[in-house]
C-alpha cells in the first residue's frame, strides 16, 4: 500500500512535473530555519511546513530538511539504525531520490548528504558534507522540566541547573555515567542540546567537525544545527570524566573491529552498528585513520569511577564562617515603605494588602511578622522574594550593590538569581521549595549546581553534611523526597535553603502544615540552625509561639499595616495593642 502510493508520487510522475512533496514556499521556510540554526549553534528554531508522506517518528523531520536543502547534483545516503536496508531507510531513500531526482549511495565518502537516525557514520564526513539527523526529541530539558514556557526561559537565561541535577541523580543511582542516546551537550558554551538520536559514542564526532550537522524534529517542527568547527562538549562534572558506551573485550562478530560503536545482538555477540563500514573493513578497504578518530580515550575506566557511596561518609558539622556584613552597613536586608494594592474585581474596592511596611534585619538577627489570616504577611513575603510585581517602596540587600540598589527595580531574571546564593526561602508547603520527584541529595544539588558547583564529590559531600545536620538519615539521601513524611520534607527544604550559605533566609509559616510534635522538632532544629550562623532571618507566621521560638523582634500586622513592633519577648509578655493581645492569648491558650 505504502509502496504503491510512493510509486504514484514519485516514479509515475512525468520528468518535467513539479516536485510532489515539498513546494518551494515550504522549502524556503525550512532553509530559513536551517540558516538561523547555523547562525546560533545549538539554538532550537521553530519552523512551519507541510506534513510529509511518512508517518511521524519515521524521519519526517530529516526528510523535510533533506528535501529542502538537496538538489539533483546531490548524492544522498540514508541510514536507519546504521543500516541502509531497513524498510524505513529504503522508503525514505526512494522518496528523496524520486523527489530531488538525485543519486543515492551507500558509501559515506561518496555522499553529499547523509540522512541518519541513531548514528554518525564511522567514515569521516568532510567539509562538503551535510549530516541530517532525524530527532526523536528536540527539547533537551523536557526530561527534567514539563513546562514548555519554563524550558524556554531556562534556555534564554542559560539556566541549566536542572540538567546538572539530572546528571547528579544518574550518578548517585548508578555510580557511572549512564544513558545512551540524548546525552546532554553544551554547544559553543551557550546552548544545551541533546543530540537525541545518536549514542554517546558519536558525540565527539560533532565536536569541531569539518561537516555541518542539521538536526530536525518533524512533529515538533524544530530545527537546530551544529555548524563546522563548533565546540560540542558533553555535560559532565569536573571530577567525573565523560565516558562512551563500551563493553570490555567486545569486537564485531563480522569484521573484528574493536574501535566502532558495537551493539549487542540477541545471541550475545557484538556487531558494528554501521553496516557499510563493517563491509569495508571486511573487504580490506577501510580508512586507516579511523582508529585515531574513534573515542578510545573516552572508554570507561573503572579506576576513575565514582562510587555510588561517595560522599556519604559521616562528618562533623562545621558552621559557616560568621558574619558577612556589607561594608558600612548594619543590616543584611532593609525594607522601606513597602506597599502593595490589589485592584478590585468587577467594581469591588481595592485591597490594600500591605502599606508602609518598614524594617531592617541585621546579620544573626531574626525578625518576626505576625498577624491573622488576611493581614498581609504573605504579601510582604512575596514582595521580598520577588514574586509580587508592582509593589511600591524599596527593598535593599546588603550584599547587592552594597545595599544601594532597590531590588524591586531589578528584572525578574536578576531577582531569580538572588534566590540562588543571596536570599533563600522556606515555604509552608515543601512542594513549593522542592522537587518531590527527585532525591533529597538531588534537591540540595539543585541549589548548588545553580550556584555553579561542578564537582560531583563536593556537591555530594555538601548535601550529605546538610542533610545530616537537619537530621535526615544519610541512608535516605538517595531516596525520592515524595516518599518522605511532611516533617522530613520540610527538613530537606531547610537543608536546600541553607546550601549556599545565603545572607538572608525567609521562612513562610515553616511549621504550619505539620503535626504538633513534628512541628516542635522542626522549630527546635530551626532555632539551633539560626543560632549557629550569622544569617538575617524573616519569619512569617500567624502563630505567636513560632514567632516567640525563633525571633528577637517582631512586627504585628493587621489589614496590611504594622500596628505594633517590639522585642518579641516583650510583645509576648506585655502586648499593648488589643489585636496583639488577642494573638498572644491565642498562642498561650
Ligand atoms: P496573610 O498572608 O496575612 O494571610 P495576604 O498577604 O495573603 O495575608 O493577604 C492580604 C490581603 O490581600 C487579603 O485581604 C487578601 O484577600 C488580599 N490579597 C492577597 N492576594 C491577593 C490577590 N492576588 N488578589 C487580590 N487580593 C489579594
Ligand atoms: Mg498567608
Amino acid at each position: 500500500m505504502i509502496t504503491t502510493t510512493l510509486d504514484q508520487l514519485i516514479e509515475d510522475r512525468p520528468e518535467d512535473s513539479a516536485p510532489v512533496v515539498l513546494d518551494e514556499q515550504a522549502k524556503r521556510e525550512v532553509r530559513r530555519a536551517c540558516l538561523s540554526g547555523v547562525c546560533v549553534p545549538g539554538y532550537i528554531v521553530p519552523f512551519g511546513s507541510r506534513e510529509m508522506p511518512v508517518a511521524r517518528g519515521w524521519g519526517s523531520g530529516g526528510l523535510q530538511v533533506t528535501l529542502a536543502i538537496g538538489g539533483p547534483d546531490d548524492s544522498v545516503k540514508v541510514i536507519d539504525q546504521g543500516d541502509e536496508e531497513g524498510v524505513n531507510a529504503v522508503n525514505l531513500r526512494r522518496l528523496i531520490a524520486g523527489t530531488l531526482r538525485c543519486r543515492t549511495t551507500a558509501d559515506t565518502l561518496d555522499a553529499s548528504i547523509v540522512q541518519s537516525r541513531h548514528r554518525v557514520p564511522e567514515d569521516k564526513l568532510d567539509a562538503d558534507d551535510i549530516l541530517v539527523l532525524q530527532v526523536p526529541q528536540s527539547e533537551p530539558l523536557r526530561k527534567v522540566e514539563k513546562s514548555v514556557y519554563e524550558c524556554k526561559r531556562r534556555h534564554a537565561e542559560a539556566d541549566y541547573a536542572k540538567m546538572w541535577v539530572g546528571l547528579y541523580e544518574g550518578l548517585a543511582q548508578n555510580g557511572v555515567i549512564s544513558g545512551g542516546a540524548g546525552y546532554p551537550v553544551m554547544v559553543q558554551d551557550r546552548y544545551l542540546m541533546a543530540p537525541s538520536p545518536i549514542p554517546r559514542w558519536d558525540i565527539p564526532r560533532l565536536d569541531d567537525s569539518d561537516h555541518l550537522t542539521l538536526l530536525s524534529h518533524g512533529r515538533d517542527k524544530k530545527i537546530y544545527a551544529v555548524p563546522p568547527h563548533t565546540k560540542v562538549e558533553p555535560l559532565t562534572f569536573t571530577d567525573v570524566p565523560f565516558e562512551v558506551e563500551y563493553t570490555a573485550g567486545s569486537r564485531c562478530g563480522l569484521c573484528g573491529s574493536d574501535d566502532t560503536f558495537l551493539v549487542e545482538t540477541a545471541a550475545g555477540d557484538y556487531l558494528c552498528s554501521d553496516v557499510q563500514w563493517c563491509l569495508k573493513v571486511r573487504a580490506g578497504m577501510a580508512d586507516q585513520d579511523h582508529r585515531d578518530r574513534s573515542p578510545l580515550h573516552l572508554l570507561p575506566d573503572p579506576s576513575r569511577r565514582v562510587l555510588a557511596t561517595a560522599g556519604t561518609k559521616r562528618r562533623s558539622w562545621t558552621a559557616p564562617p560568621a558574619g558577612v556584613t556589607a561594608p558600612g552597613e548594619e543590616w543584611s536586608i532593609k525594607v522601606s515603605d513597602l506597599g502593595k494594592t490589589y485592584r478590585g474585581y468587577r467594581g469591588s474596592s481595592e485591597v490594600v494588602a500591605a502599606a508602609a511596611v518598614s524594617f531592617d534585619v541585621a546579620p544573626g538577627e531574626a525578625l518576626g511578622i505576625i498577624g491573622e489570616s488576611g493581614s498581609g504577611k504573605s504579601t510582604v513575603m512575596r514582595c521580598l522574594i520577588g514574586d509580587e510585581l508592582e509593589a511600591t517602596g524599596a527593598v535593599f540587600l546588603g550584599s547587592v550593590d552594597e545595599g544601594r540598589t532597590n531590588v524591586l527595580d531589578l528584572d525578574p531574571a536578576e531577582r531569580r538569581a538572588l534566590r540562588i546564593g543571596t536570599l533563600s526561602v522556606v515555604y509552608q508547603d515543601p512542594a513549593a521549595g522542592l522537587d518531590l520527584g527527585i532525591s533529597a541529595g538531588g534537591n540540595v544539588a539543585d541549589r548548588l549546581t545553580a550556584a555553579g558547583w561542578r564537582s560531583y564529590h563536593a556537591i555530594r559531600d555538601r548535601a550529605a553534611e546538610l542533610l545530616e545536620r537537619v537530621e535526615v538519615p544519610l541512608e535516605r539521601m538517595d531516596d525520592v523526597v515524595g516518599q518522605f513524611s511532611g516533617g522530613m520534607r520540610q527538613r530537606v527544604q531547610i537543608a536546600k535553603a541553607l546550601a549556599t550559605d545565603p545572607q538572608v533566609l525567609l521562612l513562610d509559616e515553616p511549621t504550619t502544615g505539620l503535626d504538633a510534635s513534628v512541628a516542635a522538632g522542626v522549630l527546635d532544629l530551626l532555632r539551633e540552625l539560626l543560632a549557629e550562623r550569622e544569617i538575617a532571618v524573616v519569619v512569617v507566621s500567624h502563630d505567636f509561639s513560632v514567632i516567640d521560638a525563633l525571633t528577637d523582634r517582631a512586627l504585628v500586622m493587621r489589614h496590611g499595616r504594622v500596628v505594633e513592633t517590639g522585642l518579641t519577648d516583650q510583645l509576648f509578655a506585655d502586648p499593648h495593642h488589643p489585636y496583639t493581645q488577642r494573638l498572644v492569648a491565642a498562642a498561650k491558650h
